[in-house]
C-alpha cells in the first residue's frame, strides 16, 4: 500500500470512528455552572448595586437573577424598552413586617386600580362592608396610612424597587390594626379577581411538569421508554393522595422553597430556603441512582417535579399569605378569610397553562433549551433556583392581582421556565451518572 492510500485509509477509519460515536456524543448535553458571565456582572454592577438600592433589602442572588434576565433578553433578541418590560420588587424588610406589602407597595401605573376595586366592592350586593361607615373607615385609614409611610420608587434597569421614606419608622410602629386594613384591601381585590377555576402548573392539560421532564430527558439522549417514563411521573407528586392531616405538609409545604422574612422586635430576619421541595428532589433523584430497572426512571420523573415546581415565583414567594387559602380549600379554617389569596396561584398557572402551546407559547421556551446546569448536589441546586425565581414574585402577584398580562409577567414567567429548563436537564443527567 502507498503512502497516499494508507492515509486515506486512515481517514476513512477516522471517519467511520467518528460518525459511529456521533449517536453517544449527543448526550448529556452540554452543562455550565450558575456562574455569572462577565456580562451578567457587568450588568448587576451598573444597575443593580448596593449604592442604587440605598438600603433597601434585596438578596443578592436576586440583582444576579435580574442581572441574568437583562442579559437572557438580549440574547432572544428582546427590545425591553420598546416592548415596555419593566419588573416590580418590593423591599424585604416591609413583606417581613406585613404580607400584604404588595397591596400598598403597588406600582404608580397600577395604584389607582386598588382605589378603584375599594369603591366597586362598596356598590356590590355581597359586598365584604356590611355598613357605609365600614367602607369610610377603611378610606380613611388607607389613605391615613399612605400618607404615613410614603412609597417610595427606585427605577434602575428594567426592575422598579420599592420601599417607603420612613422604612425605620414603618418597622417599629406598623400596627395589627394596619395589618387588618391591609388584608380587608387584599381581600377585596382578591374577590374582584375570581374569575377561574384553574389547574395546577402540573395538570393534565396541559401537563407541562410531563413536557419539560420529557424535553430534558430527550436533551440527555434517553431512550423512548426511559424519557415516557420520566415524563409520565413528574406530575405525578400533585395527584398523590394523603390522609387530610399531612395535606399541607404533604402537597404544599414540600412543592415549595423559598425565604421567609420576619420581623423580630425591629429587627429583620431573613430564613433563606423555607420549604421541602430540596429535600424531596434530592430524595428521588438519589433514590433513582440507585437503581437500574424502570424504577430509576419513574424516581427521576417524581424528583423533576420539586425542581420544576421551583420554576414558578409562587412556590417561591408568598408562602405565608397563600397558606390560609390552601386550609381554606380544606375547609379547616374557612372562618379565618373569606377569599383566597391563592386564587392567583390559580390564575397564574391557568394564564401559563392556557398560553402553553399557544398565545405567547410558554412551552417553547422551555423545549428550546439545549444546555443544562451543571448539578453536583441537587439540593442545593433547587435553592439556587428558588433564589432567581423568587426575584419575580412580586411582578407575578402584582401583574395577576390586577389583571395585567402584559409583556413585563411574560418574560418573566419565560425567564424562568428556561431557566427551570436548564436546571431539568442537569437534574437528569446527574439522576443518569
Ligand atoms: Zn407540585
Amino acid at each position: 500500500m502507498n503512502k497516499k492510500m494508507m492515509l486515506l485509509s486512515i481517514s476513512c477509519a477516522c471517519l467511520i470512528f467518528i460518525l459511529l460515536t456521533i449517536p453517544a456524543m449527543s448526550t448529556p448535553a452540554e452543562l455550565k455552572n450558575a456562574d455569572l458571565t462577565d456580562d451578567e456582572i457587568s450588568f448587576k454592577d451598573t444597575y443593580y448595586n448596593r449604592q442604587i438600592l440605598n438600603g433597601i433589602n434585596v438578596p443578592d442572588k436576586t440583582l444576579e437573577s435580574f442581572a441574568r434576565f437583562s442579559v437572557w433578553l438580549e440574547e432572544q433578541g428582546v427590545d425591553a424598552e420598546a416592548e415596555e418590560i419593566n419588573l416590580i420588587y418590593i423591599d424585604d424588610d416591609l413583606k417581613a413586617v406585613t404580607e400584604y406589602a404588595w397591596v400598598f407597595a403597588a406600582k404608580p401605573d397600577t395604584k389607582q386600580f386598588v382605589a378603584e376595586k375599594i369603591a366597586a366592592e362598596q356598590a356590590e350586593s355581597e359586598s365584604l362592608f356590611s355598613t357605609e361607615s365600614d367602607f369610610n373607615n377603611l378610606n380613611t385609614s388607607f389613605a391615613f396610612f399612605e400618607q404615613k409611610y410614603p412609597v417610595k420608587y427606585v427605577h434602575t434597569g428594567l426592575v422598579t424597587f420599592i420601599t417607603v421614606e420612613n422604612k425605620k419608622q414603618f418597622v417599629a410602629d406598623f400596627s395589627e390594626e394596619d395589618e387588618q386594613m391591609l388584608k380587608k384591601i387584599s381581600d377585596i381585590i382578591d374577590k374582584s379577581n375570581e374569575n377561574i377555576i384553574a389547574p395546577k402548573w402540573s395538570s393534565s392539560n396541559p401537563d407541562m411538569h410531563g413536557d419539560m421532564a420529557r424535553w430534558a430527558a430527550e436533551k440527555n439522549g434517553l431512550n423512548e421508554s426511559q424519557i415516557d417514563l420520566i415524563a409520565d411521573n413528574a406530575a405525578a407528586p400533585d395527584n398523590w393522595g394523603f390522609p387530610w392531616y399531612q395535606e399541607i405538609w404533604e402537597k404544599n409545604y414540600k412543592h415549595f422553597c423559598g425565604p421567609i422574612a420576619l420581623n423580630i422586635g425591629g429587627t429583620i430576619i431573613t430564613l433563606a430556603h423555607v420549604g421541602g421541595a430540596p429535600g424531596s428532589c434530592e430524595e428521588y433523584v438519589n433514590i433513582a441512582k440507585n437503581l437500574s430497572n424502570d424504577s430509576k426512571y419513574i424516581n427521576l420523573g417524581y424528583s423533576t417535579h420539586f425542581m420544576c415546581d421551583i420554576s414558578n415565583p409562587l412556590h417561591t414567594g408568598y408562602v405565608i399569605v397563600q397558606a390560609p387559602g390552601y386550609l381554606n380549600g380544606f375547609e379547616l379554617i374557612d372562618y379565618i378569610t373569606e377569599v383566597e389569596f391563592s386564587d392567583y396561584h390559580a390564575e397564574y398557572e391557568t394564564y401559563v397553562g392556557s398560553n402553553w402551546t399557544s398565545g405567547r407559547n410558554f412551552s417553547e421556551y422551555a423545549e428550546d433549551v439545549n444546555n443544562g446546569m451543571t448539578i453536583s448536589d441537587p439540593e442545593e441546586s433547587v435553592k439556587n433556583l428558588s433564589d432567581y425565581s423568587y426575584a419575580y414574585s412580586d411582578t407575578v402577584v402584582n401583574k395577576i392581582s390586577s389583571n395585567q398580562y402584559d409583556n413585563s409577567l411574560f418574560y418573566a414567567t419565560a425567564f424562568c421556565i428556561d431557566e427551570g429548563q436548564r436546571y431539568l436537564i442537569g437534574l437528569i443527567e446527574y439522576g443518569c451518572e
